[in-house]
């Protein structure tokens, strides 16, 4: 029988007692009227005693009670006993993940809404020179680096910021925002002065052999152009000889060009002017259009006279290299369309080609130093695997995005997307 069963029992018992009760001594509603008062009594001090207990925080045994009442406490008691034991895991957890962040070699800062600082670790202290005591102080007013208010105004956290660490300049921060929960950022700082320290001495490696490769470069191709001058055609061996040595100088050439316009483009500033794009497209077309490979199969389409903001040199070099990447990886006969328009968001390069394509999965690759895509050609299409680097690298300085749309045998179309709010006059 449960508690309520029994409890409705015991109440439907004593009424019937009181009713048998008063109907033998004529007083059935005073004797039911005692019955209801003692019940509620009883019920009030049942109440006042739970409420005692439970006013002090439900702790301990609870009062020894029968009846439904020893139901109620034993059920409260057990709420309470696991809220109490998950509150116990919740704050060994929070101490776990307080103590490992602690631990944690990159600096990290918990960021309010309003950029206020709620919680840091020992890194940040120590790296980013923040106090226990700046807890609630918007972190703006204390790392000043304008590229760090900038990033942190801007709400875009996909990359990094480089930074100098406040405390000691030669140490190099890459700082990032991390956002979670409802308006919390985390702040998150590396340490990268090694990394750097790596990029620029590989920058600088690069630079320096590509250099020095120049000088002797020009003598061989010297050399070669007078020992070809010189030959009479006699020997077949040499006539061959020479020819391969100057096709092979000729490539090292391009590699040399291309190594060190890849240094230009990762350490020079940039000299920004407003680029006349539809001019300069038809020039590199009409130098293009010289060469015997490429006579008559050059359609250029200005849909629009817009002209952006950038560097014309870098842009004539990434225009030119995708044009002549549908030129050589194409029919000889086949037209390549090259085509600057404007959409609400873009201004768009577009050089379409009718040759082999690309596998889609090569596509995210061949924007890599020195990636080639390995195809049975009926012609040998020579290149430094160079290209493309050099075009990424151009559109990254100018904002822009390129999109490689291709289908193997039947063609490609790289876009060059730049934001129109690069567009000048
Ligand atoms: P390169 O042309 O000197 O090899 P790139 O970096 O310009 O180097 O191009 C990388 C690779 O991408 C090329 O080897 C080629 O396989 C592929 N590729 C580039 N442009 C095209 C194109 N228009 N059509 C087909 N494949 C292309």
């Amino acid at each position: 029988m449960s508690v309520w069963q029994k409890e409705i029992g015991f109440a439907l018992l004593l009424f019937l007692v009181a009713l048998i009760s008063g109907s033998l001594t004529g007083h059935i509603l005073l004797f039911m009227f005692l019955l209801t008062l003692g019940l509620w009594i009883r019920q009030l001090l049942q109440i006042s005693r739970f409420e005692r207990w439970i006013s002090m925080g439900g702790r301990g045994e609870y009062p020894r009670v029968s009846g439904i009442w020893e139901d109620i406490y034993h059920h409260v008691y057990r709420i309470k006993k696991n809220e109490r034991k998950r509150k116990k895991k919740l704050g060994k957890m929070v101490d776990q993940f307080r103590k490992s962040t602690e631990a944690l070699p990159d600096a990290a800062v918990v960021l309010g809404p309003s950029d206020e600082i709620e919680w840091t670790n020992k890194a940040a202290r120590d790296v980013l020179g923040l106090h226990q005591s700046d807890k609630g102080q918007r972190i703006p007013n204390l790392i000043r680096f304008p590229e760090f208010i900038r990033y942190l105004k801007s709400g875009n956290y996909h990359e990094a910021v480089i930074l100098p660490a406040p405390v000691d300049h030669r140490i190099t921060l890459a700082v990032r925002v991390v956002k979670y929960g409802a308006g919390l950022r985390l702040l998150l700082a590396q340490d990268v002065t090694q990394l750097k320290k790596m990029e620029r001495m590989r920058k600088d490696f690069v630079a320096n052999v590509s250099h020095e490769l120049r000088t002797p470069l020009t003598v061989l191709k010297g050399y070669l152009e007078t020992m070809r001058d010189m030959d009479d055609g006699n020997s077949p061996l040499l006539t061959h000889s020479v020819l391969q040595m100057q096709g092979q100088t000729e490539r090292m050439q391009h590699l040399v060009d291309d190594l060190l316009l890849l240094t230009r483009l990762e350490t020079q500033q940039k000299k920004v002017q407003c680029v006349d794009v539809p001019a300069l497209l038809q020039q590199i077309c009409k130098e293009s259009d010289a060469l015997e490979t490429a006579a008559g199969r050059i359609e250029l389409l200005l849909e629009t006279d817009t002209r952006i903001t950038g560097e014309e040199q870098e842009l004539r070099s990434a225009f030119t290299n995708l044009l002549g990447n549908a030129l050589k990886y194409s029919p000889d006969d086949s037209t390549v369309t090259i085509r600057w328009h404007r959409s609400e968001s873009a201004v768009i390069l577009d050089v379409k080609d009718q040759g082999e394509g690309i596998v889609a999965a090569e596509i995210p690759r061949i924007t890599e130093r020195f990636y080639r895509v390995e195809v049975k050609r009926s012609k040998k299409v020579s290149g430094t695997g160079l290209g493309l680097a050099i075009v990424k690298h151009v559109l990254m300085r100018h904002d822009a995005k390129l999109n490689i749309v291709s289908e193997p045998g039947k063609g490609s179309c790289f876009s060059c997307c730049f934001p129109v709010t690069r567009a000048c006059r």
